[in-house]
């Protein structure tokens, strides 16, 4: 390829990467009806007319899992994950990170207790609360983040999440025991939250009746009828 045609192919390419970045922001920033600086609006957007539709729909199942949790003597019980299921961090990632993902400012957020509910939720958890369920937390957040992410819930969701029932991602050699994962000291998103799990139903004797999660890997591994939340900022594997 001659000098001339490999400039003109870079600069096409970095033109159409410009736009399609772009293109990608303005498009996320219109599901959540940010404005221009990236905070999303908190009344009304796509995203929280989906978030509504989601948190209705659970009710019908709700129903139907108290009766079959109460045929075979077992508590129900629900599990959240904790970013964008119960807590929503649009504002962190459009408006001080520029979709940039930075830890050590997340950090900030998180110790800060900075981020608000996801709409919808509160109602979901206080409606499977009344309805006798236990709620059991569980997230990716570090062990230095778990204090700080219950007093964020705590401000929303009451007294919902209670420290017993909270499980975040374990310090460098603490791995508990009933987490095996295939490469060691490497486990997977799908490894720890579903053995995880495994672990709270046995652990506390409940059924989990549903999982929620923005991610795919909330919920592969059984255990809990998954409920997919919407996120199209990022993605776990
Ligand atoms: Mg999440």
């Amino acid at each position: 390829m001659g000098l001339a045609r490999r400039v003109s192919f870079v600069a096409l390419y970095t033109v159409t990467t410009v736009v399609f970045v772009a293109a990608s922001a303005l498009w996320i920033r219109s599901y959540y009806a940010a404005d221009t600086t990236g905070i999303a609006n908190k009344t009304d957007s796509p995203y929280i007319r989906e978030m509504t539709e989601i948190a209705q729909s659970q009710w019908r199942y709700l129903d139907l899992a108290k009766k079959d949790t109460a045929r075979h003597h077992r508590k129900p019980a629900i599990v959240l994950d904790a970013d964008d299921t119960t807590l929503w961090t649009y504002d962190m990632e459009d408006d001080a990170m520029a979709f940039n993902f930075d830890p050590a400012l997340q950090d900030v957020w998180v110790q800060g207790q900075k981020f608000p509910a996801v709409p919808g939720m509160k109602r979901v958890v206080k409606a499977a609360k009344n309805a006798g369920c236990k709620v059991i937390g569980l997230t990716g957040r570090s062990a230095d983040q778990r204090k700080a992410t219950l007093k964020n819930l705590h401000t929303y969701y009451g007294d919902a999440f209670r420290s017993k029932y909270f499980f975040a991602k374990w310090a460098d050699g603490e791995q508990p025991s009933y987490v095996t994962c295939e490469v060691a000291d490497e486990c997977t998103r799908v490894e720890f939250k579903s053995q995880t799990r495994a672990h709270a139903e046995k652990k506390f004797n409940v059924k989990i009746i549903a999982n929620f999660g923005d991610q795919f890997s909330d919920l592969i591994g059984g255990h809990g009828r998954p409920v997919k939340l919407p996120n199209p900022t990022y993605y776990l594997p």
